[in-house]
């Protein structure tokens, strides 16, 4: 790849990300005096005519949708070595992927954003063209002269009008986001795939969780306790495999979701948490009553796969991230390995500096959880020591450190069988406001299946 500096009147300055077939810039347009992004097709593509062909159908389609909602299209050309280059608006913003880097977004935020995803969609629709890849790396954000933050639509690389859509083959679209008609060889495209992978982004930003495959899409509120149902039915409905069931339009969905986002009301959202059933033996992930009474005081939470649950405070139980972690993050042999993270705010699980009540418990499948667990410091905090604990089922590591920059605690933990075996371990790590309270109970609750 050749190093450009300079494209006419577009000064190259920094990247601003890559995707499957190039690379974008961040340029300045000196002529104008205005930033503006700048996609170079990636040098092994543009020998190919039909990506090349692909890469300018683009650029025509966005013109075509000529809507503030969709990335305006200022100039295209050829480099000196012949690749295709396209000159669009800057968006400043970053996309929404760089938004869930943090965790789940706060619900009426989440469904605020899906529905400015599900306008621009309608925009391209009513103009005659499917998106086919929407998903959170082509939802870029763009600060509105207000300051507030608005969506505009990227990338229509797949995207085909109506017309030529209809019993085309292709296999568009990302993992979790592709409606299943577009893994099915002439199934015919229409709105109503835009309309699943805008379910599909509604989801990931409400759950902080990819939807898994079409017709295995565990229910959102597994994930975010507490989440209205009417969110959940919006959004379950968005994801449906058979497309005659999902909302037909995005215009309308957006609707949907603008009138939720104004709600839920926090009576019912209360009731929806205490209203599941007792012991309820779910795929996914479980919340299980444990006390008799107007309020549970401890709900029991699985993992996505239920191969791994823990018993916790209600008040811990605010969001659920189940699909499982990866022990590479400690330095511990990689793989995908089951666990969950619970938190009244997981967005801020990290900082030591915020008040987080909560509980990560991940399974580790090769490597010593207990000399790592002895390994780890939080130097910010006060270290009070480490204790052996015999639990029913565990040998429990444990390490505690109290006054943490937020005046609150970390405990780190790793649990074995008790005879020794080896297997199966898991890694744990609690979080208090305040002193670590109520340990052993919470490790005795871990269980591992499968
Ligand atoms: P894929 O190739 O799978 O579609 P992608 O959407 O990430 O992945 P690109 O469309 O090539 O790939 O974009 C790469 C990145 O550049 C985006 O993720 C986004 O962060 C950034 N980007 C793209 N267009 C703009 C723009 N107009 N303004 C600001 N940033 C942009
Ligand atoms: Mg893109």
């Amino acid at each position: 790849m050749h190093s450009v500096e300079r494209i006419g009147r577009y000064r190259i300055q920094r990247p601003l990300g890559t995707g499957a077939f190039g690379t974008v810039w961040l340029a300045h347009d000196d002529t104008l005096d205005v930033p503006v992004a700048v996609k170079i097709l990636a040098d092994n593509w543009s020998h190919r005519p039909d990506i090349r062909e692909r890469f300018l159908s683009e650029a025509r389609l966005l013109r075509r949708a000529g809507s503030p909602r969709v990335v305006q299209v200022y100039d295209i050309g050829e480099l000196p070595d012949d690749r295709p280059y396209l000159v669009m608006e800057y968006a400043d913003g970053g996309t929404l992927a760089d938004l869930l880097h943090d965790g789940p977004l706060p619900v009426p935020e989440a469904l605020r954003f899906t529905a400015l995803a599900a306008r621009a969609a309608a925009t391209l629709h009513e103009v005659g063209i499917v998106h086919q890849d929407i998903k959170p790396t082509n939802l870029l954000l763009r600060t509105g002269p207000d300051g507030v933050l608005e969506v505009v639509l990227a990338d229509l690389g797949p995207a085909r009008t109506l017309a030529e859509a209809s019993g085309l083959t292709t296999a568009a679209g990302a993992a979790g986001y592709r409606p299943p008609e577009q893994a099915e060889p002439g199934a015919g495209i229409d709105a109503r795939a835009d309309v699943y992978s805008l379910g599909a982004v509604g989801y990931h930003l409400v759950t902080g969780s990819v939807p898994g495959p079409p017709g295995k899409v565990v229910r959102p509120d597994r994930l975010r306790p507490g989440l209205d149902p009417g969110v959940r039915r919006a959004l379950m409905r968005a994801l449906r495999t058979d497309r005659k069931r999902r909302r037909p339009d995005a215009r309308a969905f957006a609707e949907e979701l603008e009138r939720l986002a104004t709600g839920p009301k926090p009576r019912r959202r209360r009731h929806r948490l205490l209203g599941l059933a007792a012991g309820a033996a779910v795929a996914g992930m479980a919340f299980t009553q444990m006390d008799h009474g107007p309020a549970p005081t401890e709900l029991r939470i699985e993992d996505t796969t239920g191969r791994v649950a823990a018993v916790v405070p209600a008040t811990w139980a605010g969001q659920v991230r189940g699909w499982g972690w990866d022990p590479r993050v400690l330095g511990l042999p990689a793989g995908h390995q089951p666990g969950f993270a619970v938190a009244d705010d997981l967005a801020r699980w990290q900082d030591l500096g915020a008040d987080v009540d909560g509980m990560f418990v991940g399974r580790v499948g090769r490597g010593e959880i207990t000399a790592l667990v002895n390994a780890l410091a939080h130097p910010a905090c006060h270290y009070d020591g480490a204790r052996d604990h015999t639990l029913p089922v565990w040998h429990g590591r444990v390490r505690t450190w109290s006054d943490c920059p937020g005046g609150g605690s970390v405990v780190e933990a790793g649990l074995t069988p008790p005879d020794g075996s080896g297997q199966p371990q898991l890694y744990v790590q609690i979080r208090q406001q305040g002193e670590p309270k109520g340990i052993r109970r919470v490790l005795g609750s871990v269980r591992v299946g499968g």
